[in-house]
């Protein structure tokens, strides 16, 4: 796939997290992985439904550095960091999605209840990185670490990370986990 195809879907797929509801408070952001170094983000302080695949930005994954006007997103750091300590990971979504960031808020990790849940979700349990500031070191390294062992990790107080081989999956982690914060919420309600 070329440059330009990478930046169509991206394109695409950042209108689809709004259509989808899955940047509801605020917008989140996409990537895609091009090659070992490099990636492409959706841009920084621009509207889902305006954006246009030039507007995408190629950032080399090691160096931060990158081409173009437009700004990556703020949170490149977090995408960055995910695609140098996991090679198998093709794509990564961050998200304000609703039950996600309710869970986030409390700052629990989540048990994952549904067999079906866990194996789209890579894992029985999606772990909360502790809070700290959006996009400084402490948040990018302790949400690289809660994702160590599944596709999805809640930051504290802000919103979930996903991950997957390529966009199509991401997307299916990030309804899932939508579904499985909905399960457990409504769990916890069941006991009290
Ligand atoms: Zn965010």
């Amino acid at each position: 796939m070329d440059l330009q195809e990478l930046k169509t879907k991206v394109c695409d797929a950042g209108k689809m997290l709004l259509k989808e509801g899955l940047v509801a408070r605020t917008w989140g952001n996409v990537s895609i992985k091009v090659n070992d170094t490099q990636m492409v983000i959706t841009p920084s302080g621009r509207k889902y439904d305006e954006l246009t695949p030039n507007e995408m930005v190629l950032v080399d994954i090691y160096t931060l550095k990158y081409e173009g006007n437009l700004k990556p997103s703020s949170e490149l750091k977090l995408h960055c960091q995910i695609y140098k300590t996991k090679p198998e990971i093709g794509a990564v979504i961050h998200t304000h999605q609703m039950f996600g960031s309710i869970v986030a808020a409390a700052q629990v990790d989540v048990q994952v209840l549904d067999e079906n849940h866990q194996n789209i979700l890579g894992g029985k349990v999606i772990k909360a990185a502790p809070y700290a500031l959006p996009n400084t070191k402490k948040i990018t390294m302790a949400t690289a670490k809660a994702i160590e062992n599944s596709n999805a990790a809640l930051m504290s107080n802000h919103g979930v990370v996903c991950i997957g081989k390529d966009l199509e999956h991401v997307f299916d982690v990030a309804r899932t986990l939508e579904k499985a914060c909905e399960l457990f919420i409504e769990s916890k309600k069941a006991i009290v």
